[in-house]
């Protein structure tokens, strides 16, 4: 028995013993193909000797250092390339340990933005998110998110300066004959709308993941949504917060997921997960150039710290990923296989009784099931379906890791798998991917009927 403190207390999980490119290796032996990467994590794989060597290296020049007082020349170098990866439209970094943290120095800085500017808008201070979104667990950040499970139990706790529009989802949401334009419009027209009923002059910023991870499934924006949102926000003098978190660093095909909007670039950016691909915990926040400028012409202070926020030693692993990264042009591979994976997928599972949709982007796909087709009905969330899928996974013959969730229809029902492999992942593995987990799917019902 685990002494462990796990999110369940009842459930004894697999041990992990080791981890090699692609795969992780349980204690049993089983050698487990990381189809999910953990949590869209693990973009590089595993155990790649050049991220242990930077991170040894920094570890023996110097291992920890207070941001208040210091920098390092990590934390400046990681800092200035992801600045220059935005083409200019941001103008700092500021690095925390989970997307959780990022999200909330985000909330924080479009409030104190407003203070910052000249003239100041002290009464903005509310935010208009999305539903079934998703944006961390600490108090802060699940205050944001619309994650209905994971809010229901601390709900008394949360901030109640968030109002909800709809979330942008095609296979559930969008009506019969509308266009996508009309959608978007109509989705636009909701966001103006809420914006009028809480007061602009309340209002921070209106905040969105471009393609929806945990929540609904690797759900991408559909062309000119975010440029319809942004021009919203703009209307109302209001900040677009985008939360990279999940999509962003390249798993989306392009290095930020709102390049693929006609370049609608947010005005605060968070990032995390494929920043250090799971190498060390770090995340961060970037912020535009309008929001800087109001800090540098006001008291240039950002009242907000953690202690380990910077650490060398997670700067030095992001730097040592984000560079195999660029190297080895892992974005353009992610481009590739990503289109390789899709067609896989929809060739082999489309026509599957209990698959309702197959979306994503990039290297960042999920599968949704349903108990019928014809109505996308899905199956009660009792029935454990996407957890049940996962379970399966990782036992023999498929031996594959697939990230399960559900709640894609009202937050609660509604069963999903994500399949969000490493960037560098070869044809041969696509193939072993969409067939594994074809098989994998078809066992499980078949087992259930
Ligand atoms: N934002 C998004 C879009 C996420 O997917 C996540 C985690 O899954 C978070 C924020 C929170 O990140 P973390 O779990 O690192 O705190």
């Amino acid at each position: 028995m685990s002494a462990v403190v796990h999110r369940s207390l009842k459930i004894d999980f697999p041990r992990i013993v080791g981890g090699e490119g692609n795969y992780v290796i349980l204690e049993d032996g089983r050698r487990i193909f990381d189809a999910s990467g953990g949590a869209a994590v693990a973009c590089i794989g595993h155990g790649d000797t050049r991220v242990h060597d930077a991170i040894a290296t920094q570890l023996k020049q110097i291992s920890y250092c207070s941001t208040t007082f210091y920098t390092t020349d990590v934390c400046e170098k990681l800092c200035r390339d992801l600045v220059d990866s935005t083409h200019g439209v941001m103008k700092r970094a500021y690095l925390v340990n989970s997307g959780s943290e990022a999200m909330e120095a985000a909330m924080k800085l479009a409030r104190q933005y407003y203070l910052e500017k000249v003239p100041p808008e002290p009464s903005r201070m509310r935010f208009i998110a999305r539903e079934h979104s998703y944006h961390g667990i600490t108090l802060g950040s699940l205050s944001m998110g619309g994650h209905v499970t994971r809010r229901a139990k601390f709900e008394p706790m949360l901030l109640d300066c968030v109002s909800r529009v709809s979330r942008c989802f095609p296979f559930r949401d969008k009506r019969v004959h509308e266009t996508d334009s009309q959608y978007v419009a109509r989705l636009a027209d909701e966001l103006d709308q809420e914006f009028r009923r809480v007061g602009p002059e309340t209002v921070c910023a209106f905040v969105a993941e471009p393609i929806v991870g945990a929540a609904l499934g690797c759900v991408p924006f559909i062309p000119g949504y975010l440029k319809a949102m942004k021009a919203v926000c703009e209307k109302y003098g209001a900040l677009f917060i985008l939360d990279e978190v999940m999509c962003g660093m390249g798993r989306s095909g392009t290095y930020h997921a709102w390049e693929q909007d006609d370049n609608a670039a947010p005005d605060i950016q968070t990032i995390g997960k494929c920043l250090g691909g799971g190498y060390q915990p770090i995340a961060g926040v970037l912020a535009s150039k309008r929001v800087i400028e109001a800090f540098e012409k006001g008291t240039g202070v950002f009242v907000h710290g953690h202690t380990y926020q910077g650490h060398p030693v997670t700067c030095a692993a992001a730097l040592a990923v984000q560079k195999i990264i660029r190297e080895e042009n892992l974005v353009q591979n992610v481009s590739n296989m990503g289109g390789l994976l899709s067609a896989r997928l929809k060739g082999l599972l489309a026509s599957h009784p209990n698959v309702g949709d197959i979306r994503g982007s990039g290297l960042f796909w999920g599968i949704e099931f349903v108990a019928d087709t014809t109505t996308n009905k899905p199956f009660p969330s009792s029935a454990g379906v996407a957890s049940g899928i996962a379970e399966l996974g990782i036992t023999e013959p498929y031996c594959i890791a697939v990230y399960p969730s559900s709640g894609t229809v009202d937050g609660v029902n509604g069963d999903h798998v994500i399949i969000s492999p490493a960037y560098n992942i070869s044809p041969a593995d696509v193939e072993t991917i969409a067939t594994t987990v074809q098989r994998l799917i078809i066992d499980y019902f078949a087992s259930k009927n």
